[in-house]
């Protein structure tokens, strides 16, 4: 790996920089407060050339690598804002669609996606687990050459926003065979197709999450994502590159918290003589600073071998096993710099504090990657 960024890296974190002070920087305070944001948010990343980042150019993508995705969610990440997850979101279902869909499928769905016309969603997790395949209930019934869906996915990101998800269902005609999950592309417009408001989160205000309800939704057998009951397998393909891209985003959130901090040492006037002074935050940030750059290597590194086409399921379960903690304890040494302050949503850090949380159990639990990263270490000992 190569520590310097190519010219088109920089030129892409330049963009990325621009777009964020001035079209994230102006609406995160109305975001916050209408926990949405507006409708017209997609568009505008599309017009930056941010949606379709890993897609061929044929289907309306930039085809970039998924480095130059990391590089731009860091800077997202920075603004303290949820705006990176919806444009996250379209890009990594875009991704797993161009991966495992026929060339209609992709003909269909893609462009859609890169415009900014469709807000994507992936929905696996259920109100009985968000973790273990077997006990999900959501079923796909075959009906001619269509499925007839029914059940309740819980906490799913933009799905009450017009678009398409990929949804993980047991397929009935596969009951009792091993693998009986299946990706299927559902149109969240479909007759049937219901939401609940959005669940009132500790942060990340406007993620809009929510549940949604499949009554006898019809979805045709061609929107099947790669082969019938393969469908846990597309979602970890799909997670893993999920935990590397969130990690950028804590590398972004972590680098945030560290300038307010460095920021607030200079002006805060204690005993007569700025914060900054007080050797005890000196150290403070020094490890602050220290966790972010490894966590930001970490993140790098993850990339390129993604980019490189290595397997990513191990190294991104690592690479969140140490970054999600790490970003955490920057966020709390953010919000003890601040003092009282720091405990004030009049200030970023209490804000970049709150929104660290959501990390350990969005987009797989810590847990859980601590069991892929540490069985996957005794499993190369056989
Ligand atoms: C902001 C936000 C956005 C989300 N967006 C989406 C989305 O777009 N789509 C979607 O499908 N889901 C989404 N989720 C749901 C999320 O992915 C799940 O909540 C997560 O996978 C954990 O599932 P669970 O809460 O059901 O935990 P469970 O599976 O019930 O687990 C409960 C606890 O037990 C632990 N645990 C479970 N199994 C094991 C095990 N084998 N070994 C050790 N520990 C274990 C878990 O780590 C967890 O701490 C979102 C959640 C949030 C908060």
């Amino acid at each position: 790996m190569d520590f310097n960024l190519s010219p088109e890296s920089k030129m892409m974190v330049k963009a990325a920089k621009d777009f964020c002070e001035k079209e994230i920087g102006p609406i995160i305070d109305e975001i916050i407060e209408k926990d949405d944001y507006p409708d017209d948010l997609l568009l505008s990343f599309a017009k930056a050339r941010m949606l379709g980042l890993n897609i061929p150019k044929e289907y309306g993508g930039v085809g970039t690598t998924n480095l130059n995705t990391i590089l731009i969610t860091e800077e997202l990440g920075k603004t303290g804002s949820v705006c990176a997850y919806p444009m996250l979101m379209n890009n990594s279902t875009a991704e797993t669609i161009d991966y495992w869909g026929s060339e209609d499928v992709k003909k269909t769905f893609l462009p859609p996606l890169c415009d900014g016309s469709a807000y994507a969603s992936t929905a696996f997790t259920e109100p009985g687990t968000g973790s273990d395949p077997r006990a999900l209930t959501t079923t796909a019934v075959p009906d001619g050459d269509d499925f007839i869906v029914n059940g309740t996915k819980r906490y799913i990101t933009g799905g009450n926003k017009k678009g398409y998800g990929v949804f993980y269902l047991k397929d009935e005609a596969l009951k009792g065979e091993k693998g009986d999950v299946t990706a299927f592309i559902v149109d969240k417009s479909s007759e049937g197709y219901t939401s609940s408001a959005p669940w009132s989160l500790m942060g990340l205000e406007g993620m809009n999450c929510v549940d949604v309800f499949l009554n006898d939704v019809r979805v045709p057998g061609t929107n099947i994502l790669g082969e019938r009951g393969n469908g846990f397998k597309i979602l970890l393909r799909w997670i893993a590159g999920e935990r590397i891209q969130q990690a950028a985003y804590m590398v972004g959130l972590g680098q945030a918290a560290l300038d307010e901090s460095v920021k607030y040492l200079g002006e805060r006037v204690v005993g007569g003589k700025p914060m900054g002074f007080m050797q005890g935050f000196q150290w403070m940030l020094a490890e602050m600073k220290g966790r972010i750059e490894a966590c930001r290597y970490l993140t790098y590194r993850a990339a390129c071998l993604q980019d490189e086409g290595n397997a990513i399921d191990v190294v991104s379960s690592e690479l969140k096993v140490f970054v999600i903690p790490a970003i955490q304890e920057v966020a709390r040494m953010a919000l003890q710099i601040h003092g009282s302050y720091g405990y004030s949503k009049e200030y970023k850090v209490e804000r970049l504090f709150r929104y660290a949380a959501h990390a350990g159990v969005v987009a797989s639990s810590s847990e859980i990657n601590k069991t892929i990263a540490g069985s996957a270490l005794l499993k190369s000992r056989r």
